[in-house]
């Protein structure tokens, strides 16, 4: 009678994870979200907008005075021009963002090149919309091996998945692999989602490359972003999708039916916000690398051993030193006995390598990531 579309998924380790630490009242550094609040002054105009009546349907595309926030963001911060009327969408979370610029491109049969580990929603899209998923590894350092991905490229491929900042890698690309990108797509007609939620969150002077900054790429590409993690507002579930007008079009043909419109005070703040203090956005490296540091600090004394994140808010740990174990009963296992959650690296995976590596989130108050470290720290093999 009824047979599963999605036979193999089941509740994201995200729900689980926090809801054990819940549950068990664990420190939760396994969900990415932060733990503490957004600027003020968003806050208060959300509540604003609420009482001040705007609580009905914005337009399908977004408010147009946030889609202009966002292209004026964009010229300011990367120098990339965008019209806001034909090219920016306003979308509940960039979740639905892709969700949508997947199922206006790929077509039944479609192979869409996903890179290992990778962010959980793409694969279902991808399978809804009756395409198929091809999973090719990044390499051990979670750099992207363009040799293996040409290999995987066929007369099928319609799409690349591309995410950076990496989560959970913490990798973030390089202008070089954007020229790689670039020429792969051209070769084979190809277009690219590209995942750039964290795109303020690039540490220790490197720069976010975006697609929307190389001109074969900008006119290829669905650009996807979230406010949840620029303006520390991820419950509020809004984001927003860049692409050409020609791909935009087909993106709110989606969208329109999908959820219609994003919600309409939230818009309303984050563009009253926006044009306030239009560089906010610019202060988060400094503070999330700060905060990797400190977290990074507290584990000194510890066996775990890592390479600090070039970005996201996720650290990796490698336990290997400390216990065989395997990733996903570990972090349940560590979350019960030692009170810190923790996201294990394989679900990422198609195919998990032979490694031992959790994910950690510090986008964290210091006390936190202090006593998450201590405990850690005081982990016996
Ligand atoms: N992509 C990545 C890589 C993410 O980590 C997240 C996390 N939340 C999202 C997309 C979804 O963002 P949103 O909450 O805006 O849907
Ligand atoms: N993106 C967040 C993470 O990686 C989780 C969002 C979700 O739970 N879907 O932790």
């Amino acid at each position: 009678m009824l047979h599963s579309k999605l036979p193999q998924v089941g509740t994201t380790i995200f729900t689980r994870m926090s809801a054990l630490a819940t549950e068990t009242g664990a420190l939760n550094l396994s969900q990415g979200f932060p733990d503490f609040n957004p600027p003020q002054r968003l806050a208060q105009a959300l509540g604003e907008h609420a009482l001040a009546g705007n609580n009905q349907y914005a337009p399908m595309a977004g408010l147009p005075r946030l889609r202009e926030a966002v292209a004026a963001q964009l010229l300011r911060h990367r120098r990339v021009d965008v019209d806001p009327e034909t090219e920016v969408t306003i979308v509940p979370g960039a979740t639905e963002g892709i969700f949508c610029a997947i199922q206006a491109v790929v077509r039944p049969g479609d192979e869409v090149v996903v890179l290992d580990p990778v962010y959980d929603s793409y694969e279902p899209a991808i399978e809804l919309a009756g395409g198929r998923a091809i999973h090719v590894p990044l390499d051990t350092d979670f750099a992207i091996d363009w040799q293996r991905i040409s290999e995987a490229v066929t007369p099928r491929t319609r799409v690349l998945m591309l995410n950076s900042p990496h989560n959970p890698s913490g990798s973030v690309i390089t202008r070089n692999d954007l020229d790689e990108l670039a020429s792969l797509v051209e070769r084979h007609d190809l277009l690219v989602c590209s995942d750039e939620v964290y795109e303020y969150l690039v540490f220790d002077g490197a720069e976010h490359c975006s697609v929307l900054s190389h001109p074969v790429l900008r006119e290829r590409s669905f650009a996807h972003y979230s406010f949840g993690k620029t303006f520390s507002v991820t419950g509020w579930k809004t984001g927003y999708c860049v692409a050409s007008p020609r791909l935009t079009e087909e993106f709110r043909k989606v969208h329109q039916y999908v959820t219609y419109v994003a919600v309409t005070p939230v818009q309303h703040a984050l563009a009253d916000f926006m044009h306030e203090d239009p560089d906010y956005p610019l202060s988060l490296a400094a503070s999330y690398q700060r905060r990797r540091d400190y977290f990074l600090g507290a584990l000194g004394e510890s066996r775990f051993t890592w390479k600090p994140a070039s970005g996201s808010y996720f650290q990796l740990l490698d336990y290997s030193a400390i216990t065989d174990d395997v990733d996903l009963q570990l972090c349940e296992r560590w979350t019960r006995e030692h009170g810190v959650a923790s996201i294990p690296v394989s679900y990422f995976y198609a195919e998990p390598p032979e490694q031992k590596l959790l994910r950690f989130c510090f986008a964290k108050s210091d006390e936190v990531l202090l006593q998450a470290a201590e405990r850690l720290c005081a982990i016996p093999s």
